[in-house]
């Protein structure tokens, strides 16, 4: 039985109900985290005030930076017990869930070295004045997190907040909280002083809406569904609290015929595949110069029948989706493009060992999807990839921009002119060429356009949207 962690203390929910936690490699209840409510949250945020104004707030920069930096050895430290957590919450298999371990610890470890070098301007102005600007904490921010990816999310939100100076208040999914309550012990093991990180665990129309709706939360960062983005923003409205929104995708791979295709195929197929296609910046359209379409799907489907996909513990490409209803999800656009007659070019395989009960689903490759489908223009969050051919280089910007989303593009070519051509015209807060995203990926700011939100996490560039800026005049003579 988990609890929730405030003040550095593992505490029952007021109400007394909990949720099950679900295994998706075999769907079994394995253990129960609290279902908390509006009072659980002004616990929290209430623990969280005392500790800025008390504690937090008297820390410099340099001091802040080596508690980040001790939770950073600590997470290095259990590392693989952090991955097996998440392996067993969230599905993944086990060298991804190990991977975002370590994207954790060097989050922290980034941050860690940023937080003394965080600092305004002075700015000429008029005869016998002085004017300079600070950049303070919100306060407390509050953290709503999804399930993809627990560890990393937290990570670039909470550890750029911590840094910044706020505290930090967290409602991880009702999908995925087991690893984080154990960052927040060992965030206590590293000295953090009570109150500076809380979580705490329930339904979002619940507890997650109460944090969006409190008037002790400084600053929300959002990460999760365009449509759950708008209810967090409208709430935050209502009291002008500033939001930072990471919403969805529909990310295109835009491959011209002069790309080098050892380099492309691997990273087309591990963007749409990592994480069984849970991913927000998953590439899932893939738009193909007329030339090389045939033989780019013929390459590609080769990979995709390759494919393995069972039991986290297995540690095979793919492991299961989160949840039933994301099983449900995936096979609800698989019959649409069915019905719309839409070609399968291949698929990979589930294993035997691979449990009935488990949410399991084959990674495809359909083709030739048109561009106005729902499967070209909605986010399905799982692995199937979308194929499509594109005339000439104008015709490739259009496709690219033609949906809602705008968070990542990938575009493969060898001409040096077209490479800042397309980074430019594409409208996405990311451009990779010739690569997909490479590492961890921390120092790079990330954030979208259009329905993919706003607001940037990651990097530097973090820092500047967890802290407001105040301008101070002095005039002296
Ligand atoms: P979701 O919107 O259903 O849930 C995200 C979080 O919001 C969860 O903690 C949930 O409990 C909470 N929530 C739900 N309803 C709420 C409400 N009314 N008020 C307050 N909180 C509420 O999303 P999900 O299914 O957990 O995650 C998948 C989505 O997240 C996908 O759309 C994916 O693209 C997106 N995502 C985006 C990024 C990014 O950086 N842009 C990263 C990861 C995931």
């Amino acid at each position: 039985m988990q609890h929730n962690y405030i003040a550095n203390a593992s505490i029952p929910s007021h109400s007394g109900k909990t949720i099950a936690v679900v295994d998706p490699s075999d769907g079994q209840v394995f253990d129960e985290i609290q279902r908390s409510t509006a009072h659980d949250m002004d616990a929290a945020v209430r623990s969280a005030r005392h500790c800025l104004e008390r504690v937090w707030s008297r820390l410099s920069g340099a001091e802040r930076g080596r508690l980040l930096m001790r939770l950073s050895g600590k997470v290095t430290e259990h590392a693989r017990e952090l991955a097996l957590i998440e392996q067993r919450d969230c599905g993944k298999p086990t060298r991804q869930a190990l991977a975002d371990a370590l994207a954790l610890a060097r989050y922290f470890e980034f941050y860690a070295g940023a937080c003394d070098k965080l600092h305004g301007q002075t700015i000429p102005y008029l005869d016998g004045y002085s004017v300079l600007t600070w950049r303070e904490p919100h306060g407390v921010t509050g953290h709503i997190i999804p399930w993809n990816y627990p560890m990393q999310i937290f990570g670039r939100s909470v550890g750029a907040a911590l840094a910044a100076g706020n505290v930090c208040v967290v409602k991880p999914s009702e999908d995925a909280c087991l690893s984080l309550l154990r960052v927040a012990e060992l965030a206590a093991e590293a000295g953090f002083p009570a109150g500076a990180l809380n979580i705490v665990t329930g339904y979002g129309h619940e507890v997650g809406d109460a944090l969006a709706r409190h008037a002790g939360i400084d600053h929300i960062s959002f990460t999760g569904s365009s449509r759950t983005g708008t209810l967090i923003a409208q709430a935050a409205a209502e009291r002008h609290c500033p939001v930072a929104l990471e919403l969805g995708g529909k990310s295109p791979q835009i491959v011209f015929a002069d790309a080098d295709l050892d380099a492309a195929i691997p990273a087309i197929l591990s963007g749409i595949v990592q994480n069984a296609g849970q991913t927000c910046s998953a590439g899932s359209r893939l738009l193909v110069a007329k030339e090389l379409y045939p033989a780019l799907l013929a390459r590609l489907g080769e990979a995709f029948e390759n494919l393995r996909v069972g039991p986290a513990a297995m540690d095979l490409d793919l492991g299961p989706l989160i949840r039933p209803s994301q099983q449900q999800r995936v096979w609800d656009f698989l019959s649409d493009a069915h019905a719309a007659g839409i070609p399968v070019v291949a698929q990979g395989l589930i294993v035997d060992e691979a449990p009935d009960s488990g949410f399991y689903q084959a990674p495809m490759l359909l083709a030739d999807v048109p561009a106005d489908h729902r499967l070209t223009q909605e986010e399905i969050f799982g692995p199937v990839l979308c194929a499509l051919p594109f005339h000439d280089e104008d015709e490739a910007v259009l496709l690219a921009n033609d949906t809602r989303f705008g968070l990542a593009a990938g575009i493969w070519t060898a001409d040096g002119a077209r490479q800042f051509r397309m980074a430019r015209r594409v409208k996405s807060g990311q451009v990779f060429i010739n690569n997909y995203g490479a590492g961890s990926g921390v120092e790079l700011p990330f954030g979208g356009v259009k329905s993919s939100g706003y607001g940037r996490e990651k990097g530097f560039e973090a820092l500047y949207g967890f802290t407001t800026l105040k301008t101070v005049a002095l005039r002296h003579g």
